[in-house]
């Protein structure tokens, strides 16, 4: 079957269309991430109920093939925001189809910039876990590359910026930095990377920790970082993982599908076809450090040293997701 059931959303193929997100109540995420509200989305504080930010009400949309790569083949799976989700029948990944315009995301992160962290702003959030986060990722890193220049890729509020200056010549870019005050002397460009002019082979380490998900058109991101990364620099990327245990189990439930906040979850095997293409030698992957510190018994078993072998192993079994280091060969 294929694109059966999405006529209702377009027209015709390759096409750009206009709708209403009118909302069919599919939302639901345990952190509350987005919810319906009128005839858009509103991103809501499930603790307190209180709204935090609405979604416009009318994006455009197009449909277009596989952003992992480039198949225009899918089966649908399930509807996420109103959003039908696809499989590439090709390499597996998940994503959202049709997909909203890349100006259009940009305004949405523009009028909202909350959205683009699953965590921000919510009950759950906790200005110690991104810390814990950033050094967790730092100390990983460090066992790759020592010293140079490091450029964070959708840094966000610059956590990983301020522990990493204590080895690197720190840089970011983000669509909309929400810095804190800490992070504010760092240079950051605001807007995407491929905007940012960076010369060739410029930065010694690249990091871009959840946000592939979020991108528009993650292949041409992808080989922009090659591009101003030096031979043998280093990728280091946290991103979903379709072949998890936990996407598996039961997309209708997986609140990481968060269209059009998060469009993109790739399957390992379009990882590997990723890295080949533009130009990188996948060297290893590890568990995620993510784990809110208000959910204790979680955040237990993540921050636990003792017990990182183990979600390495679980993380290398594609039964959680994993962080990867990819090295540019070329
Ligand atoms: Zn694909």
């Amino acid at each position: 079957m294929r694109g059966a059931g999405l006529s209702a959303h377009v027209r015709s193929s390759n096409v750009t269309v206009c709708r209403e997100m009118s909302v069919t109540g599919e939302t639901m995420a345990d952190d509350g991430i987005l919810e319906p509200w009128g005839s858009g989305l509103a991103r809501i504080n499930r603790a307190t109920g209180e709204r935090l930010a609405v979604v416009g009400a009318a994006m455009q949309l197009r449909d277009l093939p596989c952003p992992a790569c480039g198949s225009g083949s899918f089966h649908p799976l399930v509807v996420r925001n109103d959003f039908p989700i696809v499989r590439c029948d090709s390499c597996g990944s998940l994503y959202a189809r049709p997909r909203p315009l890349e100006e259009q995301l940009a305004s949405l992160y523009e009028r909202f910039p909350q959205l683009s962290n699953g965590r921000e702003g919510q009950a759950n959030d906790d200005p110690q876990d991104g810390r814990w986060e950033a050094e967790y990722r730092l100390r990983r890193l460090l066992e790759f590359v020592k010293a140079g220049r490091l450029l964070d890729v959708g840094c966000g509020r610059g956590d990983f910026l301020t522990v990493a200056q204590r080895h690197f010549e720190v840089q970011g870019v983000d669509l909309v930095p929400r810095l804190r005050p800490e992070a504010r002397t760092h240079h950051v460009f605001r807007g995407r990377l491929e905007d940012a002019g960076y010369p060739n082979a410029y930065f010694d380490v690249v990091t871009a920790v959840e946000v592939f998900e979020h991108m528009f058109d993650p292949r041409r991101t992808i080989r922009e970082i090659h591009r101003v990364l030096k031979s043998r620099g280093i990728l280091l990327f946290q991103t979903g993982d379709a072949d998890s245990l936990r996407a598996r189990l039961n997309l209708r439930t997986w609140t990481y599908l968060q269209p059009p906040v998060h469009l993109n979850v790739f399957s390992r095997k379009a990882l590997e076809q990723l890295a080949a293409a533009a130009g990188f030698l996948p060297l290893t992957s590890w568990s995620f450090g993510r784990a809110p510190r208000k959910i204790p018994l979680l955040a237990n078993l993540w921050h636990a040293d003792a017990l990182r072998p183990v979600l390495d192993i679980l993380a290398s079994r594609r039964v959680i997701g994993a962080m990867h280091v990819w090295r540019s060969e070329i």
